[in-house]
């Protein structure tokens, strides 16, 4: 069916009500309702480019074609940046477009195209599209999601470049979009959302992306509902069909019916009312409503620009600065200095709050090209975080120095990752001393007290949480591996991802043996992995008296409310039934029921449904 006719068929109310209702789930991005029409982009062709071999004749002017369709990009980008208003929601996210015009200096995207144009007489598409795609390749094995997303932004950038060597329109896929749209597409770019006006705009739906995109990001800020990761969107919806958006649940839901349509209104109303009044709870502490326990809400952050969004939260501090993002994707290891510069701006920008700043988790798939590293079979297991600095002592004492330098400016803690015995702790300390010494024997300032913490997410810490407990200051309990080494189940591999489960009954008594052990010696302990920011996991740590949660910033004004409205009796009571229960599943069923009967109009837990449905009317 061609677009002319879609148009009136859905023109055509009883023609419409004989489509096929599509629901799908992606990962909800940016919360909020959206009821509109859809409007589905047309694909980015750019997948098929002329493959040319040159005569030598060709091969400067070439390079001279691919440089000025670089200048050309980066005009455009710059003239995107500059048409954000100061007082755009989206001003603060300008850093966005600096990264993508950074990226078209990047050494690697031009001097490696323009090599393989000079070396292989490539033309300039064909060079820069296989360029782009082993950049791509690179970023792809990284485990972190925040780190792997930097791979969109290459490949957006290339794809502006493609696309004006190509000769082809740019940024014209979201020029004169009729009002009250919903977007449909496969991707959209950073520089097209950020082009998207609100008033015109009520929400998006695409394939790729997820929750760490900076289209997703821009989405938040914009406040406008958003699902990615739906895989199929943009080939299940099309132009003019309706379309409902969840952007907190991620369902999506193409051609609805009546009495569907009935109750998303009304879920848009409770969502609007909702959001509304949470952001007032980020400035109030996290006390239960009996007053018998008060936690303190942390933000998990990966990069600097992050900290005024955790602030604008109610974040109590940081409690992870995850430090690898300085050192992949690029062929050098970053200087003293200049770690020194970025973790001092972290603890300035966050005072007087404190900072936990977690040493090089690299290794695994985390692989950076500035240092060498031997093929392993089982990486995840393999010379990676803490394994990785006790055997890069160097590399480690330089990342040392810079915190302890950049310490003496705010409230700074150190964490370890990985640790899985004594012995490197023992180690680890033992580098931490000597740091501490050449930095006072240089006469450099720096904060000799500052406490030092052990990342808990390796099944053998916990059976010697007792033992670390000895060694340490703070303890923090890191889920998102703890669950991956002790149900043995590959973090990132989604042929087992079903059975990842945060509330096993193995993964609740690993936690609890850690905070038995550890807070006995009157130590508080923390947890920064995801499940410290899902509503449904609270009541269950709060039962276990954990002292500290790290979460995305994002959750923290829900978890806060969350906090301030139960009691201890029904956490430890919730607490209780789930150690009775053998099985994940039911654990999750009863928390679950728990927070809808508790709270109908928060939280918005749905109802368990099966994966993706399509059914004809
Ligand atoms: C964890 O493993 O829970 C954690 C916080 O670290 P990362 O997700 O960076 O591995
Ligand atoms: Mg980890």
């Amino acid at each position: 069916m061609n677009l002319k006719d879609r148009e009136d068929q859905t023109r055509l109310g009883a023609a419409a009500a004989s489509e096929a209702t599509v629901m799908l789930r992606g990962i909800g991005v940016s919360s909020g309702v959206a009821i509109g029409q859809a409007i589905v982009l047309e694909r980015v062709a750019t997948e098929i480019h002329p493959r040319r071999i040159l005569r030598t004749d060709e091969v400067e002017p070439e390079i001279a074609r691919f440089e000025s369709a670089v200048k050309r990009a980066a005009d455009q980008l710059d003239q995107i940046r500059k048409s954000i208003h100061p007082e755009h929601p989206l001003n603060g996210h300008r850093y966005i477009l600096d990264t993508h015009l950074l990226l078209l200096e990047d050494r690697m995207l031009l001097n490696g195209t323009k090599n393989a144009i000079r070396t292989e007489c490539q033309n300039a598409e064909w060079a820069l599209s296989e360029n782009i795609d082993r950049i791509i390749a690179a970023f792809d094995t990284i485990e972190d999601e925040y780190l792997r997303e930097r791979a969109r932004d290459v490949h957006f950038v290339g794809e502006r470049v493609l696309r004006i060597l190509m000769g082809r329109s740019e940024d014209k896929r979201i020029d004169q979009l009729p009002p009250h749209a919903i977007i449909v597409a496969h991707d959209l770019s950073p520089a097209e959302t950020a082009q998207l006006e609100r008033e015109q705009v009520l929400g998006f739906a695409i394939d790729m992306g997820g929750k760490t995109s900076h289209t997703a990001i821009m989405a938040r800020s914009l406040k406008m509902p958003a699902v990615t990761g739906l895989e199929r969107i943009s080939r299940e919806a099309q132009t003019g069909d309706t379309i409902i958006i969840d952007g907190g649940t991620g369902v999506v839901i193409v051609n609805p019916d009546p009495d569907t349509i009935f109750r998303y209104k009304e879920r848009r109303e409770i969502y609007r009312k909702y959001q509304q009044s949470l952001m007032a709870f980020g400035k109030l502490p996290a006390v239960t409503r009996d007053g018998d326990r008060s936690v303190r809400i942390m933000a998990n952050v990966e990069l600097l620009d992050e900290i005024e969004i955790a602030m604008e939260h109610g974040c109590e501090g940081i409690g992870l600065f995850r430090t690898e993002y300085l050192f992949l994707g690029r062929s050098d290891l970053p200087s003293e200095e200049e770690q020194y510069e970025a973790y001092r701006r972290v603890l300035l920008r966050s005072r007087p709050n404190v900072v936990t700043i977690r040493t090089l988790d690299l290794g695994a798939d985390k692989i950076p090209t500035s240092l060498k590293f031997e093929k392993e079979t089982n990486p995840a297991m393999g010379l990676r975080a803490i394994r990785l600095c006790l055997s890069n002592r160097d590399v480690f004492k330089v990342q040392l120095r810079a915190i302890l330098r950049a310490a003496a400016v705010g409230e700074c803690r150190l964490l370890l990752p990985m640790i899985s015995c004594l012995r490197e702790l023992i180690a680890a300390k033992e580098i931490v001393q000597e740091v501490k010494q050449d930095l006072q024997k240089e006469g450099l300032e720096y904060d000799p007290n500052i406490r030092l913490g052990v990342l808990v997410e390796v099944p053998s810490a916990v059976a010697i949480a007792d033992l670390i407990a000895r060694e340490v200051d703070f303890v923090s309990i890191g889920t998102n591996d703890l669950i991956q080494y002790a149900l043995a189940i590959d973090r990132v591999n989604e042929h087992v991802s079903y059975l990842y489960d945060t509330l096993h009954p193995a993964v609740l008594r690993l936690i609890r043996q850690v905070i038995t052990a550890v807070q006995v010696r009157g130590i508080g302990v923390a947890m920064c992995g995801e499940m410290a920011g899902d509503p449904v996991n609270i009541p269950i740590l709060l039962g276990l008296d954990l002292d500290e949660l790290s979460m995305n910033a994002l959750s923290i004004p829900m978890i806060k409310k969350l906090i301030r409205s139960i009691g201890m009796d029904e956490c430890r009571d919730l607490t209780a039934r789930a150690f009775d229960m053998s099985d994940a599943q039911d654990i999750h069923f009863m928390l679950e029921e728990w927070i809808r009967e508790r709270f109908p109009h928060d939280y918005f837990v749905d109802q368990p449904q099966q994966g993706n449905e399509r059914h004809e009317h």
